[in-house]
């Protein structure tokens, strides 16, 4: 499984290589990242994330609701009137399906 990170780029700007990061390296950034709020006071649930991104379509990639289903399950949240911070239409499209409330890059 890989993840990839996309960033965003200035406008006019050519956009910057994407990074492709093994299961175990995104795994082990999270862990730090969580590690780095936690100090703060922040939690940060999951990941809660498609492993099948390069194969054929899955049920837990959006515009599918599996994986925020999931995170609200599991973490004892609601999902009508959530907010979702997302950087694709998909993230929004997704949010809109569970009565949510999306916020885009
Ligand atoms: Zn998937």
């Amino acid at each position: 499984m890989a993840v990839r990170l996309i960033r965003p780029s200035p406008h006019g700007a050519p956009a910057p290589p994407r990074v492709v990061f093994t299961e175990a390296q995104f795994l082990q950034w999270f862990h730090r990242f969580a590690d780095s709020l936690a100090r703060r006071g922040a939690v940060l649930e999951g990941p809660y994330v498609c492993p099948h991104r390069f194969a054929a379509p899955c049920a837990c990639a959006k515009l599918g609701t599996l994986l925020y289903e999931r995170a609200a399950m599991e973490c004892g949240l609601e999902l009508k009137g959530a907010v979702v911070i997302g950087d694709s239409a998909a993230d929004m499209q997704a949010a809109h399906r569970f009565e949510g409330v999306g916020c885009s890059a």
